[in-house]
């Protein structure tokens, strides 16, 4: 019998834990409403420390005015439940989830601080999302300092996301080291996402069209061709999906503009259905071609 996942909800509660262990964990953020792709980040954690911590919460910080924060799916039982059922592969592992009862425990009346990561948060998903990043950089920074990982695990599925962090802690020289998990995807091709909840049978399928425009995309950008001929490939590639919020190759190691050096290329875009936001990404490696996950 394994022993059962241990929950805080009080920000006091995982501090007095952390002080006690004397190897630091890895340790996995998420909003909760977890499906395979926040099961395979919490798995690569386990296969790598005897200790994983799993954070749970819908950050009000990350939410524009207008986007979905209070319709955002919470189903702490259930998400409790696939963590425990997880836990059966690796009973000599242990897991810990902190999922605070309130925005208080993470953001108390003594909380004044704001993290932001200029210039690489101003472009893709910063351009319809202004504040979007910033609320993610507090909020990671400080779930961070509450953790005190080893590593933290996010979701080449927010690529843009995993780089500004990579850039914080870099930048801050914070002791953790940050590393990007694949994509987990539907079978149909769709990227897994707590979002796609809210689609329709045929939102669906047009949400699909951005999974297809990437792949689609990734096998036409080529190594053969210069830089500045897979940019003006994608601007022709563009004319077809202009429905999309934006589509865009970049240097997936800088995220700038794709040039004679890139190694490996970004290709992202964002796509609105209805009043879904959703996003998807592929990374092509100039030398050995798209890496399909
Ligand atoms: P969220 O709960 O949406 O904030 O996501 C928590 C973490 O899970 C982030 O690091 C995401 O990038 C990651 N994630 C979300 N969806 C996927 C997916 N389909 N595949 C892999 N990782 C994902």
């Amino acid at each position: 019998m394994n022993q059962p996942v241990l929950v805080f909800k009080k920000l006091a509660e995982i501090l007095d834990w952390r002080i006690d262990q004397i190897v630091a964990p890895g340790v996995v953020m998420t909003m909760g409403n977890l499906h395979a792709g926040h099961l395979s980040l919490i798995r690569t954690s386990a296969q790598e420390h005897d200790t994983t911590v799993v954070t749970i919460f819908v950050n009000p910080k990350q939410f524009g005015p207008s986007e979905d924060f209070d319709r955002y799916p919470r189903t702490l039982h259930e998400d409790l439940a696939l963590i425990q059922n997880l836990v059966q592969d690796f009973p000599h592992r242990k897991f810990i989830v902190f999922a605070p009862s309130s925005i208080d425990e993470i953001y108390g009346e003594n909380f004044v601080t704001s993290v932001r990561v200029d210039h690489f948060t101003q472009k893709l998903c910063g351009l319809s999302r202004p504040t979007h990043f910033e609320g993610v950089t507090t909020v990671v920074a400080r779930l961070l300092g509450i953790t005190k990982p080893h590593v933290a695990y996010y979701g080449q599925k927010d690529f843009q996301q995993f780089f500004v962090i990579k850039k914080m802690a870099e930048n801050l020289m914070l002791p953790y080291e940050i590393c990007c998990c694949p994509i987990v995807r539907d079978e149909d091709g769709l990227a897994l996402s707590s979002r796609n909840a809210y689609l329709s049978k045929d939102e669906r399928e047009i949400a699909l069209s951005l999974a297809r425009a990437i792949v689609k995309l990734s096998n036409e950008v080529s190594s053969d061709r210069g830089a500045l001929e897979n940019l003006e490939h994608l601007s022709s590639f563009k004319k077809d999906y202009q429905h999309f919020e934006y589509l865009e190759i970049l240097d997936a190691n800088t995220l700038e503009t794709i040039n004679n050096k890139t190694q490996t290329m970004l290709i992202a875009g964002a796509i609105k259905v209805g009043k879904t936001r959703l996003i998807d990404n592929a990374l092509v490696n100039l030398k050995s071609g798209p890496n399909h996950d």
